[in-house]
């Protein structure tokens, strides 16, 4: 087993453990919490070796590094989750690989992707990425709709040809009354799901935790969870 390989698996089975014991925490099955390593700034190769250890669900935040890292790793059976902020000029890029979108927060977008969705043939599932610092006013500062509009965007998303409405996402904010509150921001998350839910039963993900609060994501019901430092390391620079 080469050093990297070693020290990938070892992280990773931590990170397992933090989820199972979470899990048990909350009274929750392991199986309902699915682990999305966020493999950004890292290369194919890491990729690589994580679905050699068994992962198969994937996430990137920039369309041109995802772009290229999806490519010399098609032959893996890998689920790709997009994260990042999205410009409407990177979308045909990203339907061609990505099987979910987790930051669909403007109805533009969503018009967009579903062309860019169609065009290549695939069938994309949606999360819209709701920022809760939006709640009150204040402007979101990493994208996301208000807790107000995702009824209106995840309509638009069940009339859109080539994208399903597929749940809600949200990073816990830096600013506003959820600061330093990520268990209160995720259930306040779990409950603009439930509401989601009645309309769009497919609608089911609720993306949420990262590394330094997925025990939290997890008491307050998420059911996938996006974890990047804590499996390959701390990325050299902030992104
Ligand atoms: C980078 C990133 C993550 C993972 O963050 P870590 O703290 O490294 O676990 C999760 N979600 C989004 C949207 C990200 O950009």
């Amino acid at each position: 087993m080469s050093d990297r390989r070693a020290e990938l698996a070892g992280r990773l089975a931590r990170v397992e453990e933090r989820i199972t014991r979470a899990c048990v925490t909350a009274g929750r099955e392991p199986k309902d919490v699915t682990l999305i390593v966020v493999t950004k700034t890292y290369p194919a190769e890491d990729v690589r070796l994580l679905a050699g250890l068994g992962v198969r669900q994937v996430a990137e935040n920039r369309d041109q590094e995802a772009a290229h890292k999806a490519a010399s790793c098609a032959d893996l059976a890998l689920t790709w989750h997009f994260v990042g902020q999205l410009q409407t000029n990177k979308v045909r890029s990203v339907a061609r690989y990505a099987d979910f979108v987790h930051s669909v927060d403007r109805l533009r977008l969503v018009g967009a992707l579903s062309s860019a969705a169609e065009r290549a043939g695939r069938r994309i599932g949606c999360l819209v990425q709701v920022a809760l610092d939006r709640e009150s006013g204040a402007a979101g500062e990493r994208g996301g709709a208000a807790p107000g509009e995702v009824g209106e965007l995840a309509d638009a998303l069940a009339a859109a040809p080539g994208l399903w409405p597929a749940g809600v996402m949200t990073v816990a904010p830096l600013s506003g009354p959820y600061a330093g509150r990520p268990e209160a921001a995720f259930e306040r998350l779990a409950e603009i799901s439930t509401r989601l839910r009645a309309r769009h039963p497919a609608a089911t993900m609720v993306s949420a935790g990262m590394s330094a609060d997925l025990e939290e994501a997890v008491a307050a019901g998420a059911t996938h969870v996006r974890i990047g430092s804590a499996v390959l390391g701390v990325r050299p620079g902030l992104r």
